[in-house]
């Protein structure tokens, strides 16, 4: 006897117009890679793609970091890797929070066994740089500074350059969370001095979600290696991913690749490069600048102040009266156009518009705002 077989159609998944905190619109280039034959992961050919995979990587990063590559996994698996490889148990670790993410942050310190010193600045506002000089000076002995670049669920873009030359001033790492900042606005890891950063595939970059693009430089490279005690996680040990990842010619099996997402990375960061990174990152501040005319005509206002903004995510407060998900419903259903509520401190208060990636193109604003000036009426 066997159960029978549900009777299920091919999913066809409806028109959407993505302009929340991710994913953004995926182009049919990068759609179009992804559906090529897949082949074996130890094949040469893929090895060559993963060669130029991580070339593209430094030139998205603005790094010449080796240890270079896309971790298998979401955001948050990137994010994991930073931490259980960087942080071993005792050690002290700055965290910075102004939002959600920050807050992720420090649960991966705790959960690493590390002490976090926490320096809390408010939702939609940027990393306070003073606080954190404070906070070295009465923690001499911290090993790394963990900050939130661009802070998703508020739209905050924070002091990269100078947090990472505070933290090096002090001889601590820099662990940096580029998810949404990554290719939308400027991340520069060497020319700032970044030890370790984590983004993600779906924001600015535009591809599907599941793949984490990472980096470390080689001072994080040295204290992975000089670890007392080995890395908790299996899969996410740099050591260990290592052979796998920058065998050239000598790759071993360590996990199976995502063949054919990866093929689609690949194809979204030809795009970035044929584009130019620095005409990415115009792209993004013009449509911004487009979006936010349109949305102050509409009467919204903006949660954070306008030099601490990122062009890529647009917070707005919900005019009184209006209610959140009722209205992001009609959005969805009537003008196939997907915004984002807010998230933690911020739900039910405000929605997250995001320009990321192919998002961030002039379509997509007029028919967001008219959208919105229809449902808002
Ligand atoms: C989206 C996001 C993440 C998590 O990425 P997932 O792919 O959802 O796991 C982490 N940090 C920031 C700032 C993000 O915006």
């Amino acid at each position: 006897m066997s159960f029978a077989a549900p009777r299920i159609a091919p999913f066809q998944p409806p028109r959407r117009i993505l302009m929340g905190p991710g994913p953004s619109d995926v182009p049919p280039r990068v759609l179009a890679a992804m559906a090529r034959p897949t082949i074996g992961h130890l094949d040469p050919a893929f090895g060559d793609m993963m060669e130029q995979l991580k070339a593209l990587l430094r030139y998205a990063f603005q790094t010449e970091n080796r240890l270079t590559f896309p971790v298998s996994g979401p955001g948050s698996v990137g994010m994991e890797t930073c931490f259980v490889n960087l942080i071993e148990p005792g050690d002290k670790v700055i965290v910075c929070i102004n939002g959600v993410f920050g807050g992720r942050m420090l649960e991966n310190v705790r959960r690493c066994g590390g002490v976090p010193v926490v320096v809390e600045d408010d939702w939609g506002r940027a990393v306070d740089v003073d606080k954190v000089a404070a906070a070295f000076a009465a923690h001499a002995d911290a090993r790394v500074l963990a900050f939130v670049h661009a802070e998703t669920s508020t739209g905050a873009r924070s002091d990269a350059a100078a947090l990472a030359a505070l933290a090096r001033a002090h001889g601590a790492l820099t662990l940096m969370d580029c998810v949404t900042s990554l290719a939308g606005t400027p991340v520069l890891i060497d020319a700032w001095g970044i030890d370790a950063a984590y983004s993600g595939s779906q924001k600015c970059l535009s591809c599907t979600p599941g793949l984490s693009p990472v980096t470390f430089s080689e001072a994080a490279i040295a204290r992975v290696r000089a670890r007392r005690v080995p890395v908790q996680s299996w899969f996410m040990d740099l050591n260990l991913v290592l052979g796998y990842w920058s065998g050239e010619g000598r790759r071993t099996y360590h996990h199976t690749a995502p063949i054919n997402p990866l093929y689609g990375l690949h194809e979204a960061l030809l795009l970035l490069a044929e584009e130019g990174i620095e005409q990415a990152w115009a792209r993004h501040q013009s449509m911004h600048d487009t979006l936010r005319a349109g949305l102050e005509a509409l009467g919204l206002e903006f949660v954070v102040p306008a030099d601490e903004r990122l062009p890529q995510l647009n917070s707005v407060r919900l005019p009184a009266g209006v209610d959140d998900a009722a209205t992001r419903a009609r959005l969805l259903d009537e003008y196939g156009l997907e915004i984002g509520a807010g998230l933690g401190a911020l739900a039910g208060r405000v929605w997250r518009i995001g320009l990321m990636g192919a998002s961030a193109r002039r379509e997509n604003v007029d028919a967001c705002l008219d959208a919105l000036a229809a449902v808002l009426k």
